[in-house]
């Protein structure tokens, strides 16, 4: 049976997604690895679908109906992010593969304006998406990079980061949400003492996006990242949010068909915004399923997926706190559904792939964020994430599996 609480329809919101429906090793399967990438409703998919059937064309340059109407339904897309961030124009909204892109198209352009002896303040939770592309820009222009560390719930310490902001800060980039340790940062306070020392910010909402209500205007924040993939939509799409003020001013990243205005051998110059970043055919197709994501994701109420999430998690701890040998690492008071830990004596991955068997997919490894599990001194975790349409007898079937484990290794 589903377990289910009176507003939120969980059985219904099951029946969305058609995967949900397949067995893994001849077992239901238990999709426990959201913060990855979560799994796609009917409408994303058949959004996706519609497009290639109906419409597909290549975007901005053609004339004929098809072009209009596949440039219609993308840049409609763009309005509907535009609406989900709060962001108060939609030429401040860039489409990107991902967070990943967007990062580095911020550290590649906004960075060319650094340094020797500038300085870039990120935190230890960062994925290395939030890490590796501010390091090559370090590496370029010989800034300096800086890192605010952690306690050991795996809480920013704010005391280090106000410490280590300076006159020489050019840019604070950190995540909203921390894909390894669940931790919500507290962005608004993070993002007004950034800009009380002179810094722009760049907050990475690849884990909030599908979690948490953003208002890039609320919070101030100058540049704000997300994807597609791990919002119930595409892959190979997400969106930069930049203060139109900032995004004017900052050079293109990459060059070719659409973010041109004229081309000439001796001189070429830029198109408006957002169509200066970019360059080439983007995913077309994706562009238009993400607007669907978002309808979904609004329709049922991101404070309500997070309610639930939050409830999931709850039991998570619930059955963690009685259950032998078992670490959680992350412990925030403030919390998303991802619950990371070790078992003593197991290995994550043997765990990984004993929890397969039993139909259960969790991620296992560093997550992408190395220093972090340097930090808590172990090489890797086992993390389930949990998205909008798990229930409370999956995470029961986790611990049942978690079991199966002792008994293996027992
Ligand atoms: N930042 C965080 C916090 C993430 O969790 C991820 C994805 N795991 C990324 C950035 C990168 O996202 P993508 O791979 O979709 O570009």
């Amino acid at each position: 049976m589903i377990a289910s609480n009176d507003r939120y329809d969980i059985a219904r919101i099951r029946r969305d997604f058609p995967i949900l429906d397949r067995e893994v090793h001849g077992r239901p399967l238990v999709y426990l690895d959201n913060a990855a990438t979560s799994q796609k409703p009917r409408a994303v998919i058949d959004t996706e679908l519609r497009y290639y059937r109906t419409m597909n064309a290549n975007i901005h340059r053609g004339v004929h109906l098809l072009s209009q109407e596949a440039t219609d339904a993308y840049e409609a897309s763009r309005e509907r992010v535009r609406r989900f961030l709060n962001a108060a124009r939609r030429e401040e909204i860039v489409f990107v593969r991902g967070a990943t892109e967007a990062i580095n198209l911020v550290a590649a352009s906004y960075g060319q304006r650094l340094k020797s002896g500038d300085e870039v303040l990120i935190t230890a939770m960062e994925h290395h998406s939030n890490i590796v592309p501010w390091q090559l820009l370090c590496e370029r222009s010989g800034a300096v990079l800086r890192v605010a560390s952690i306690n050991d719930a795996g809480e920013l310490n704010l005391t280090s980061f106000e410490h280590l902001l300076g006159p020489r800060t050019r840019i604070a980039a950190f995540t909203h949400i921390s894909n390894a340790l669940g931790t919500i940062n507290p962005v608004r306070e993070l993002i007004e003492m950034a800009h009380a020392n002179g810094a722009v910010v760049l907050v990475d909402g690849a884990q909030a996006a599908p979690h948490a209500r953003v208002d890039v205007q609320a919070l101030d924040c100058d540049f704000y990242v997300f994807s597609g993939h791990k919002l119930y939509g595409p892959t190979g799409i997400g969106a930069l949010y930049g203060k139109a003020r900032l995004l004017d001013a900052m050079p293109p990243w990459q060059g070719g068909g659409d973010m041109i205005r004229e081309v000439s051998f001796n001189k070429s110059t830029w198109n408006d915004l957002p169509y200066k970043f970019e360059a080439g055919t983007p995913n077309i197709a994706g562009g238009v399923a993400l607007s669907a994501a978002i309808d979904y994701v609004e329709d049922i109420g991101l404070d309500a997926i997070a309610g639930h999430e939050n409830d999931l998690l709850i039991r998570a701890n619930e059955r963690a706190a009685d259950f032998p040998g078992l670490r959680p690492i992350g412990t925030a008071k403030d919390k998303a559904g991802i619950f990371s830990f070790v078992l003593d004596g197991v290995h994550p991955h043997d765990i990984g792939t004993i929890l397969d068997l039993e139909g259960v997919a969790v991620r296992t490894g560093h997550h992408c964020a190395m220093p972090v599990m340097g930090r808590f001194g172990v090489p890797a975790t086992v993390r389930a994430s949990f998205g909008l349409y798990n229930t409370r007898d999956e995470v029961d079937a986790l611990f049942a599996a978690l079991r199966r484990v002792k008994e293996v290794f027992a």
